[in-house]
């Protein structure tokens, strides 16, 4: 086994679980009522290692929805069907130092990286124009929410409809966004803006549970191999890419300060769900609906920083 002595291990999880629990600050995000009346207590962890010993301890089984967490699937999708130097013709690799929304584009008029709201519109726009063309917005729903499911290794994944009518209802920024990228010329030609706006938010709309989406995580520190399934879901170059990007861009402006603190590349969402990747060892998933000003689960990221001062899973840990 990848942790010899995996119920030792877990007794530090639910440890830090505990702890965690107590840590009432942060608001639950407020942009939509379906949002806003989520319960701050939810909490949950769940482990899943790369040889899929699992552990979890908590509301892991709530669904909840996906939000951001869909961004670094999705610039995996577009990876692995259109390659690297593609989709980096539209995209950069630059964190953009600004809120995941901010109406800003690197000095190329590209969006910064695929992790933050333009960069994920115009990903979902080289899935919809550039990854099998031909299919319809119908279909390509289907086909990007069954790639979901195998990264998760057939566990829960769900679609929450009134969460995707309210996210397009009060998307004004994520339409400004849109349409000033289009005024830049960032799309590849052909691109029907609304059918990728829709794609966005329904995206953002998946459901999962803690569960299911630390199975997630475990493919996406497997190399791209379901731990469950043992089906070779992404190639280990996407993977690569995926975890570089998370890495540098995965918690909005906090990143910067993640990555010297915990070290680990992770993405969170504004529903509150955290993908930690520990790569080839195991994926984590945490879930508390309140966040920080910067948009990230306050407790996911005290749970981060916990789980490495104690174990030596930053990358720097072991020189
Ligand atoms: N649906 C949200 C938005 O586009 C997703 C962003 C997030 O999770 N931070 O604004």
């Amino acid at each position: 086994f990848i942790i010899p002595d995996f119920p030792d291990f877990t007794k530090y999880i639910e440890e830090f679980y505990w702890k965690c629990k107590t840590n009432t600050e942060g608001k639950v995000a407020s942009y939509i009522p379906q949002l806003a009346r989520m319960n701050p207590d939810y909490w949950g962890i769940s482990v899943c290692t790369i040889d899929g010993q699992r552990f979890s301890i908590g509301d892991v089984n709530v669904p909840f929805t996906i939000q951001s967490c869909s961004k670094p699937l999705n610039y995996g999708i577009a990876l692995e069907k259109l390659g690297q130097d593609i989709v980096h013709q539209y995209v950069g690799q630059e964190p953009s130092g600004c809120n995941f929304n901010e109406l800003v584009l690197d000095h190329n008029k590209k969006p910064h990286n695929p992790m933050i709201n333009a960069g994920a519109i115009l990903v979902c726009a080289l899935l919809k124009t550039l990854v099998k063309p031909e299919m319809s917005l119908a279909e390509k729903f289907d086909y990007v929410m069954n790639y979901f499911k195998r990264i998760a290794g057939g566990e829960y994944l769900g679609f929450n409809n009134a969460v995707f009518l309210s996210e397009r209802e009060a998307a004004d920024r994520n339409y400004a966004l849109g349409f000033y990228m289009r005024e830049h010329k960032c799309y590849p030609e052909k691109t029907n803006l609304k059918e990728c706006m829709d794609f966005y938010f329904q995206c953002c709309s998946m459901e999962v549970t803690a569960e299911s989406m630390s199975v997630m995580a475990s493919t996406l520190a497997n190399g791209g191999i379901c731990p469950l399934t043992e089906e070779k879901v992404l190639k280990p170059d996407s993977v690569r890419d995926v975890l570089s990007l998370m890495h540098s861009c995965g918690m909005y402006d906090y990143s910067g300060q993640f990555a010297f603190k915990v070290g680990l590349p992770a993405k969170s969402g504004v529903c509150g769900g955290m993908l930690v990747v520990i790569p080839n060892v195991m994926g984590i998933c945490s879930w508390s609906p309140p966040l920080d000003p910067l948009g990230n689960s306050c407790r996911g990221v005290q749970f981060c920083q916990e789980l490495v001062q104690l174990f030596n899973f930053h990358p720097y840990d072991n020189l």
